[in-house]
């Protein structure tokens, strides 16, 4: 079976911040690929913007190396790049100041098309490109704005950025990403729970033991040490991408499935959210290894208390939740590149065979996002062969790759579907400004109480699962992490 593209209407996308990493490694190669699969029409536009002095051809000369570089294997037919280019001009802009803002809208197509602006800068510009979009006559009703992540930095600031962009927007005309709300597999997760009768019916701390949520990786913090200092797992990951996962793998059944539906259930999980306890969570900051700095020689900080790795049980009180643990964790310079979320069943009540209940292996249901994609189920079985009844635990593989493919390569990544959506105005896999609130909610006290304690993260191996208080972290519940693997 095939994917089926279908195109989306012509549209203008501006981007700030076109010259920037993000623009350069996953956006326009993204929009590259999505052209070639006849997803994004001929006659659309596409207008980087920023500061950087330069024409249109340079500009599509900055795109073509970036497509290059970060194009990814997928086949074009010959001279689809050039077509794509010829759709692309650049305009200089000074986000902070008045230069260049006339030029952009006199560049936009202006024909009653979809106009889509990218804010893919530092948040501290969020405020000052929704200003002037509507002083310089570009935000219309039908206007689209996408704002990257980190959306805030604790509750207030979230607040005050939220109505900011309320000044000039509408909430359905806000797309917050969370890039890995646009993965394959986390909406596949939604098809397996709501779209089978198998699973819903277990989907409950009847039968379900404890959920793990995992996203490892095997970099330290790079270049990005004076940032990520100032951030921490905690925000950079713990507060989006794991709350995120969290609330889909948690929420009710939305009565449809469309934006607000979705959305007023992942809210209610995150309302849900207990606070967590002290010795419910871990604090990490990883060692030195070889010619590698520790954390904090990365970060030029000998006294850095900011975590580079967590770990956290966490508990949504609620009828079905009840009693049924969520454990999150994740850190740098990890053993392997690893996204993760297993969900653990109950062991049988009794066991028939000769094993005792106990000493069967537990069924779990894990949904791999990075770095390949798919769900597996490990199911018990026998043995084949003789030998009587033996039984073994094996994956019953859902990840479905081939079959599911699209034609002519990988199904489209996170970024590149998420953009089409934006187009589209389909905003289910976007946060809403109430839900982004409510995850800071939860997190301010956390963080708050770490510093108010002056709680020092405990060390951990380069390549090693996190400090070894993570592992206690389970042991003390009779539980294990599942093991951090490609
Ligand atoms: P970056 O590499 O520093 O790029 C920033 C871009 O903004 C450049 O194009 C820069 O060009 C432009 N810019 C800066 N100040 C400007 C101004 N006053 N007026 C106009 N343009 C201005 O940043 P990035 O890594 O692409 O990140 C962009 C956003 O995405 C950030 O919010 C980041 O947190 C988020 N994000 C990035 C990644 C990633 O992988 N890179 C992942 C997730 C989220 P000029 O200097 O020429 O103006």
């Amino acid at each position: 079976m095939v994917s089926r593209v279908i195109p989306v209407e012509p549209f203008d996308l501006v981007i700030f911040g076109g010259t920037g990493d993000l623009a350069r490694r996953k956006i326009l190669p993204g929009l590259f690929r999505r052209f070639c699969a006849g997803q994004m029409p001929k006659n659309s536009r596409i207008i980087g913007a920023a500061r950087a002095d330069m024409d249109a051809a340079a500009y599509q000369a900055f795109v073509g190396e970036a497509i290059s570089e970060f194009g990814g294997a997928r086949t074009c037919e010959d001279g689809t790049l050039q077509e794509f280019l010829a759709q692309i001009s650049y305009q200089t802009v000074d986000i902070r100041g008045d230069n260049g803002w006339d030029m952009l809208k006199a560049d936009l197509s202006g024909d009653g098309r979809v106009e889509a602006f990218y804010f893919s800068v530092g948040p501290s510009l969020f405020g000052d490109i929704a200003e002037r979009l509507h002083r310089f006559g570009m935000a219309t009703p039908d206007t689209r704005i996408v704002v990257e992540k980190p959306f805030g930095r604790d509750l207030d600031t979230a607040k005050a950025l939220n109505a900011t962009l309320a000044t000039h927007f509408e909430e359905g005309q806000i797309y917050r990403i969370d890039h890995y709300l646009g993965k394959e597999t986390v909406q596949n997760l939604m098809a397996v729970r709501f779209g089978n009768v198998l699973f819903e019916p277990l989907w409950n701390s009847q039968y379900i033991d404890h959920i793990q949520i995992t996203v490892a990786e095997t970099v330290g913090v790079g270049g990005r040490g004076e940032y990520y200092d100032k951030s921490g797992a905690m925000r950079d990951m713990v507060q989006n991408h794991l709350m995120q996962l969290l609330c889909l793998i948690a929420m009710e059944p939305p009565a449809k499935f469309d934006p607000d539906s979705v959305r007023d259930e992942k809210l209610k999980v995150i309302r849900a959210l207990e606070p967590v306890e002290l010795h419910h969570m871990v604090r990490g900051q990883y060692e030195a290894d070889g010619d590698e700095p520790d954390y904090r020689t990365a970060v030029n900080d000998p006294r850095s208390r900011t975590e580079s790795f967590v770990a956290i049980k966490a508990h949504v009180s609620n009828w079905r939740w009840a009693g049924t643990p969520i454990y999150l964790r994740t850190g740098k310079n990890l053993v392997a590149r690893s996204s993760e979320i297993a969900v653990v069943f109950k062991p049988l009540a009794h066991s028939i065979f000769s094993t005792g209940e106990a000493d069967l292996p537990s069924n779990v249901l894990a949904i791999q996002l990075q770095p390949n994609e798919g769900i597996t189920m490990n199911v018990t079985i026998k043995e084949p062969g003789p030998g009587g009844m033996r039984l073994v635990d094996v994956p019953l593989d859902m990840t479905f790759a081939e079959a599911l493919g699209e034609e002519g390569g990988d199904p489209p990544d996170a970024y590149e579907r998420l953009i089409m959506d934006v187009i589209r105005g389909n905003q289910t896999l976007f946060m809403r400004g109430d839900e982004v609130e409510a995850a800071w909610a939860w997190t301010d006290p956390i963080i708050e109480g770490w510093q108010a304690r002056h709680d020092v993260p405990k060390p951990y191996e380069p390549g090693s699962s996190g400090p070894t208080d993570s592992d206690q972290l389970m042991i003390r519940d009779n539980r294990k992490w599942r093991e951090i693997k490609v």
